[in-house]
């Protein structure tokens, strides 16, 4: 029998009421004739719940432990499911990521899937049981300690599961009727996407839409795994079949630029008239490196008195802190006049394969900004997007105004 992966996120399984939905969605597909695996997030607002009490509780937590208290979510939500599919008359039981299992690093908080074991599941399917599946978490194997794969994990379960199971799709339920033009919620005039090729949607999830974790989109993409994004709250018995993340051949009408995202998790360090000497930017990015802190946008001005030179980049804000310390630390080999740094900015991304062909795509979008009066900080760009990084106060004019300035509003 085809297989097929339904993954239901937080709002979806909000509720037993909204649960009893997920199990009728899950019903239509089972009477289609597939073997199901459904792959449930915690409740939403559970996970901030449960990260709340561990930083509550300490300060100075073990990762581990935050892994034992934060996976409890899921394995709520899946026991749920299992009991209103019961219930309902299907034949279904819940998996805990251990119990599968599936196999993590150790890098707890965000680790990463090594192996899927499906002998387990097959056998579940083989006795004509709904294998109802608790997402973002696993096990690490050597020290049989609970792991979880990140914020927004589940996705990775999913697709992972449907990878490991050989399944027909991975269907990702969620509370939007597919991947947008650009988030729905700060563009109303955002469109839906009937497709949406792998390499594109990879930059939107890596650029900020968090419509899709990141690694689920590499993981869909190295194994071709068919995905969908369609929205859980369509009626259980005529559902629409939402985006479908596919090979770029698939796509038909390839626009120039496909979407626009925006990320508020950037913060600007300024270094000031640092030294101009060789190897100066391996003394600042060689330490920041070591402390696995991800350097993303960087530019160097060229030194006017050939002396010293103004040296600007952006870190995740989360590692806003950490990283100044860092280069302060750094005095002795980085010698500049100040350090200064911003974390009210945002990074704005326009992507579309059609850049790979089409030139002066990014200089339209220069001049448009500037002509709203937004300043741009810094700028990078690649193959198939460019990213301009702009003061916070102005991200949803910025993104309205590139999002109409490549003709993707709505009529
Ligand atoms: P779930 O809890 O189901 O995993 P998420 O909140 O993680 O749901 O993801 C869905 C949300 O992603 C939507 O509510 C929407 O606001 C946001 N989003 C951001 N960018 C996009 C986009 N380009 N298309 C669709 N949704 C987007
Ligand atoms: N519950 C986890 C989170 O909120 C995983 C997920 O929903 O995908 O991050
Ligand atoms: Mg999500």
């Amino acid at each position: 029998m085809p297989r097929l992966v339904m993954k239901f996120g937080g709002t979806s399984v909000a509720t037993v009421d909204r649960i009893r939905n997920v199990a009728r969605h899950v019903a239509r597909e089972v009477r289609a004739g597939y073997e199901v695996a459904v792959v449930v997030s915690a409740m939403s607002g559970k996970t901030n719940e449960l990260v709340a009490w561990c930083k509550d509780a300490s300060a100075l937590y073990a990762q581990s432990e935050y892994d034992a208290v934060v996976a409890s979510g899921e394995q709520v939500t899946s026991g749920l499911l299992a009991i209103v599919l019961n219930e309902m008359g299907l034949k279904a039981r819940s998996w805990q990521g251990w119990q599968i299992p599936i196999e993590t690093s150790d890098q707890h908080g965000s680790a990463r899937i090594q192996n899927i074991d499906g002998a387990r599941l097959d056998a579940g399917f083989q006795r004509g049981e709904v294998a109802v599946i608790a997402g973002f978490q696993g096990i690490h194997a050597e020290t049989g300690r609970l792991t979880t794969l990140g914020r927004g994990g589940s996705d990775t379960s999913a697709v992972a599961i449907a990878a490991a199971i050989g399944a027909e799709r991975c269907d990702i339920y969620t509370d939007v009727d597919g991947v947008y033009t650009t988030d729905p919620r700060v563009v109303p005039k955002a469109r839906r996407l009937e497709r949406v090729a792998f390499e594109e949607m990879l930059e939107m999830a890596s650029l900020g839409a968090k419509v899709l974790q990141v690694r689920s989109v590499e993981l869909a993409m190295v194994h071709r795994v068919p995905t969908t994004v369609r929205s859980s709250f369509d009626d259980p018995d005529d559902a629409r079949p939402g985006t479908l993340i596919c090979d770029e051949d698939d796509i038909v009408e390839q626009q120039i630029i496909t979407g626009i995202a925006f990320s508020k998790d950037e913060a600007q360090i300024t270094l000031r008239r640092v030294k101009d000497k060789p190897g100066i930017a391996a003394a600042i990015f060689g330490p920041l490196a070591d402390a696995n802190i991800n350097v993303d946008m960087i530019i160097q001005v060229v030194s006017g008195d050939g002396a010293a030179t103004d040296m600007t980049f952006t870190v995740p804000a989360a590692d806003y802190e950490r990283a100044r310390a860092i280069l302060e630390a750094q005095s002795g080999t980085v010698e500049c006049e100040r350090i200064e740094g911003a974390t009210d900015v945002v990074k704005v991304s326009a992507i579309g394969i059609g850049m790979r062909s089409h030139a002066g795509v990014a200089a339209k979008a220069f001049r448009a900004l500037a002509e709203k009066g937004i300043n741009i900080r810094a700028i990078t760009t690649s193959e198939i997007k460019f990213s301009v990084l702009i003061d916070a106060a102005y991200t949803e004019l910025a993104v309205r105004t590139l999002h109409a300035l490549y003709g993707l509003d709505k009529a």
